[in-house]
């Protein structure tokens, strides 16, 4: 399973959102508000750092390790602001579900794919609620001006649609 392949079952669409809710909920974000993933980063008592070297996003983008019992997140400087947001939600989703740390070697980091979808999937959930991807589709709301009120990419926000079900609705809208 891809970290962004539909389609999930509801009950596993159901469990994303849920603890999507929970982590909402931790960092003060309201049901259908943007989420601050620097503060929900702050509720974990997670240290934040760059990557000291310029390297490429596509190769790396973050990671958590522990340091001294405290987790510290790893993030490469050179992604944008909106890539970042997913990838801290991702690494803050590992912590939440208590997958396992993520180690650092010559292969890069040691994740089964379904830990790193249900992460991936869960941060996407946190950042962009059903209710608001089901909402902005349904009123016809842009989905560049939905990506920029969210902090995440137009990519992403689309993922979201796609997983949703609401993929056809979505281009239908596009083309009327
Ligand atoms: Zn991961």
């Amino acid at each position: 399973m891809a970290k962004t392949d539909p389609p999930f079952t509801h009950d596993y669409l159901e469990h994303l959102q849920r603890n999507a809710d929970t982590l909402r909920a931790r960092a003060g974000a309201g049901p259908d508000g943007p989420l601050d993933a620097f503060a929900l980063a702050a509720v974990f008592g997670a240290r934040i750092e760059y990557l000291p070297v310029e390297v490429d996003p596509s190769d790396f983008s973050g990671m958590v390790i522990t340091r001294g019992g405290r987790p510290v997140i790893v993030l490469n400087r050179s992604m944008s602001p909106e890539r970042r947001n997913i990838t801290l939600l991702e690494e803050l989703c590992h912590l939440h579900y208590g997958h396992p740390v993520e180690e650092w070697d010559g292969q890069g980091r040691q994740h089964t794919n379904a830990v790193e979808s249900e992460a991936y999937q869960t941060g996407a959930a946190a950042l962009l609620p059903a209710v608001v991807v089901a909402k902005a589709v349904y009123k016809n709301r842009g989905a560049a001006d939905v990506a920029r009120e969210y902090g995440v990419s137009m990519e992403l926000f689309e993922m979201r649609v796609k997983v949703l079900g609401l993929w056809r609705h979505y281009q239908g809208r596009n083309a009327a």
